[in-house]
């Protein structure tokens, strides 16, 4: 879909900053539609289909985490929350709701316009059946199980080429720990968080220069894991 088809709505009651994200998406070359509370929010969902949602889940109308349900019901389109509040219960329990990602507040546009463009990319059902991702300096080849780093073969264990494969896969997006246990170990071990610890561990110490600093592969303290996309 290209970009100037592809309408956002802003559901944000701080006028001021709607406004600066609203003119960084038309500079963007995207379209946009505004709400202010959560039940003008809903009321655009049903008359402007929005392909992408931006959600404040402090407004003056309702309950932050209900609204994402509420939202998540009337439309499938990716759910960005916006939140000023950095407790990471909230953003678990925003991301159970149906959100997508979401961003804190501060945040810089040129940082908002990047998750913006991964969660369009997200919900564009772009096939995931390729045989080969390339992305930062690394190459996964699901053909022969290869993966190589800045043209280097490194050699990983099957789960550990699970487990990157799926961060590939969603590059730039945040994955839910729960999401995560469940595309590499199934449905019965969503509560092994320890698994990801270790798993992601060995990761980083493949393919990390330094494991302890990781660039490549990063944590979202309480929450989940992010593959770097610039
Ligand atoms: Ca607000």
């Amino acid at each position: 879909m290209p970009k100037n088809t592809i309408t956002i709505l802003i559901i944000e009651d701080n006028f001021p900053l709607r406004e600066l994200i609203r003119s960084s998406l038309v500079e963007a070359r995207y379209f946009t539609a505004e709400a202010g509370t959560g039940k003008e929010g809903l009321a655009k969902i049903a008359s402007e289909r929005p392909q992408l949602i931006l959600l404040d889940l402090g407004l003056p109308d309702n309950e932050g985490t209900e609204l994402v349900r509420k939202v998540r019901r009337r439309s499938t389109s990716p759910i960005l929350v916006v939140s000023a509040r950095d407790s990471e219960s909230e953003k678990v329990a925003a991301l159970d709701a149906g959100a997508d990602d979401y961003i804190t507040k501060p945040f810089g546009m040129s940082e908002l316009l990047a998750r913006v463009r991964v969660a369009l990319r997200h919900g564009l059902d772009i096939p995931a059946s390729k045989s080969a991702i390339e992305h930062e300096g690394l190459r996964m080849d699901f053909v022969t199980h290869q993966v190589w780093k800045n043209g280097r073969e490194v050699h990983l264990s099957p789960i550990e080429f699970k487990l990157l494969g799926v961060l590939m896969q969603n590059a730039g997006k945040m994955l839910p720990h729960q999401k995560l246990l469940n595309e590499v170990w199934g449905p019965s071990d969503t509560d092994q968080t320890h698994y990801l610890r270790v798993y992601m561990r060995q990761l980083r110490g493949k393919l990390e220069a330094d494991p302890s600093r990781p660039r490549i592969l990063l944590t979202e303290p309480g929450v989940g894991y992010r593959l770097y996309s610039r």
